[in-house]
């Protein structure tokens, strides 16, 4: 059993898709017992681009954690956190935000290619189309590994969720083995960690994302890092098949996790007590 649940992927009401206040979450987390929670909230950099009420958001984050963290001081820790979609579609927004306030950690995503779309909103797929979008969504990904900017490469299988729920359709990497293994060595060669992300194990696709092969392979590659997140948007979400997550780094050959405080590593084990 591992003694020490933590969630390092959280969303409160202040993403768009969220449900619950970050005190909510707090007082659910310590009901849950769990060590550690990162608030990750939304911020898609290209809807910053027109959109100012998005980026005035990630303030009113700011300004919720800061006052959790005092609240629940001594009970758990409390990482402030951001989730960063498409920084590298203007990087001069993703920079200006992130030297706005002071992060413990930063997700890097990419949720939709430059045209705008995102996987989660289209209503049914095709394999061709899937692949299409797959080339170019893993080749934007290699961008933002070059840009680097951010700590934890998020849910790097984000697309395969919904072709697979929308369409049945199922995805083999080894058509896409030199971009993710490209990915792998940026992040190793960076120092990013890689986040096992539990969302897929809720949902129709029943996954780990992304899976313990390609664990496996980041740290082959020399990866050093793995965070863990639930990508909870609701409060019940949180810390969800977290021990799934530990057991697939462990099967890759790592026995710590890591966790971000002023964007720095922090390394814990999976199995010792902390
Ligand atoms: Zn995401
Ligand atoms: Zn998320």
């Amino acid at each position: 059993m591992y003694s020490h649940i933590v969630d390092f992927h959280v969303h409160t009401d202040n993403s768009y898709d969220g449900n619950h206040s970050a005190t909510f979450i707090c007082e659910q987390a310590e009901f849950n017992n769990l060590r550690a929670v990162a608030f990750t909230d939304h911020c898609e950099v290209d809807r910053c681009i027109n959109d100012y009420a998005h980026e005035r958001a990630v303030f009113q984050t700011f300004f919720e954690i800061a006052k959790v963290k005092s609240a629940f001081r001594g009970r758990f820790l409390v990482l402030n956190g951001i989730e960063l979609g498409q920084p590298t579609f203007a990087p001069e927004i993703a920079e200006r935000i992130l030297g706005s306030q002071k992060f413990d950690v930063v997700l890097g995503s990419i949720h939709n290619l430059r045209d705008g779309f995102d996987p989660y909103y289209g209503d049914s797929f095709t394999e061709a189309g899937t692949h299409t979008f797959l080339k170019e969504y893993f080749y934007e990904i290699i961008q933002m590994c070059e840009w680097g900017n951010f700590d934890v490469l998020a849910h790097l299988t984000y697309p395969l969720r919904y072709f697979f729920a929308k369409s049945g359709i199922t995805v083999n990497l080894n058509d896409y083995k030199q971009e993710i293994d490209e990915i792998l060595r940026l992040c190793a060669k960076k120092d990013k960690a890689l986040e096992i992300n539990t969302a897929g194990l809720r949902q129709k696709l029943h996954k780990l994302q992304p899976e313990t092969d390609v664990v496996k392979r980041f740290r082959e590659l020399g990866g050093k890092f793995i965070s863990v997140g639930s990508d909870a948007h609701y409060a019940s979400d949180l810390g969800k098949n977290i021990p799934d997550a530990f057991k697939s780094a462990l099967d890759a050959g790592f026995d710590s996790i890591t966790l971000f405080q002023n964007r720095t590593p922090v390394q814990m084990s999976i199995t010792e007590e902390i």
